[in-house]
């Protein structure tokens, strides 16, 4: 039997699992994402996690090692170079896996694992066109065309959450660009963007009749994106407006997934889908018509939910071929 190893590393959680060459995850086991120190601890409570997971499976050699990760990436160096929620810059990864397990190691980011998991292990099996949509606390995306896993000249294609959706720019993303699609309808952003629409747009007086006012006692700053959705599914009406702003914004950023990449399948994931997939998905279905030319493909949840990066990572591990060679360099 050939085992494979993937790595899913995240703001917050590292989560691995070891697969056999079916697909099949037969363990899994996570740590928290160092988040300060030498730059050389985060490839170390990897190493140790693979470790106790194999050791405690009786699995003595895999046959690679994929990574799914958070960024920004430089790929040809294996690393991730300033990661923005974490107090680290130059983090090696590939190169002390490589020289520990002494098998290939694939480094890619995280939703341009994800799409290949999808493509393997999920709902894009035998499709050759298909995004992957990530509504987390920040908005990404990764792309397969014509069969070809998308990178870019260095490998950061398609970013798709710093799309301009606001020509007047009136917020700022945490890149510093300004209008960007995850400025607005990004997790951690939301709360900003509900401030905003407040003052600007809705008002206080609906804000004073809202469940939200009740729940901050009145201080739009202690407003989460939890509240928002929490307070819109039971029919709070402020709640309900603002988060038909977020489909409005939603629905533009999935029409220019449409128009510029012609996919067939668009599956979204993320914690902000994955929690509230009414939510979410229902504005852009009902108004994505709007905004294309292309012919609409389908558009859903990812059936594997939290895992995809962990599948991607294994997909990456299973088919790097489908990484182009300068950005194979530890193999
Ligand atoms: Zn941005």
């Amino acid at each position: 039997m050939k085992y494979f190893v993937g790595v899913d590393i995240g703001a917050t959680w590292i989560r691995i699992a070891v697969a056999t060459e079916h697909g099949k995850i037969i363990d899994r086991i996570k740590g928290r994402t160092p988040q300060r120190g030498n730059p050389s601890i985060l490839s170390s409570v990897i190493i140790n996690l693979i470790r106790k997971m194999l050791i405690r499976n009786n699995i003595r050699r895999v046959e690679s090692i994929g990574i799914g990760s958070i960024g920004p990436l430089d790929l040809t160096k294996g690393v991730i170079t300033n990661p923005p929620n974490i107090s680290m810059e130059n983090i090696p990864i590939s190169k002390p896996l490589y020289e520990e397990f002494n098998v290939p190691v694939y480094l890619v980011n995280d939703c341009t694992a994800g799409v290949l998991g999808e493509k393997i292990f999920g709902a894009g099996k035998n499709i050759d066109n298909l995004f992957y949509l990530t509504l987390s606390s920040g908005i990404g995306g990764g792309a397969i065309v014509d069969g070809k896993l998308l990178f870019g000249k260095d490998g950061n294609a398609p970013e798709i959450g710093h799309i301009v959706v606001d020509l007047k720019g009136k917020l700022k993303c945490g890149c510093g660009g300004y209008g960007h699609w995850e400025a607005y309808a990004g997790g951690k952003n939301i709360p900003k963007y509900a401030k905003l629409l407040i003052k600007e747009k809705f008002g206080i007086c609906i804000f004073k009749k809202s469940k939200l006012y009740n729940m901050v006692k009145g201080d739009t700053d202690k407003i989460t994106t939890e509240m928002i959705f929490s307070a819109a599914k039971e029919n709070d009406e402020l709640a309900k407006l603002i988060v038909d702003e977020l489909g409005r914004i939603n629905t533009i950023g999935v029409a220019t997934i449409i128009n510029v990449f012609d996919p067939e399948l668009i599956t979204i994931g993320g914690a902000i889908a994955l929690n509230n997939p009414e939510l979410i998905l229902k504005p852009i279905l009902e108004n994505i018509r709007k905004y294309v030319i292309n012919r609409i493909p389908k558009i859903e949840i990812t059936p594997l939910g939290d895992d995809i990066v962990l599948y991607g990572a294994l997909a990456i591990a299973m088919n790097p071929h489908y990484i182009p060679s300068k950005f194979r360099r530890f193999e």
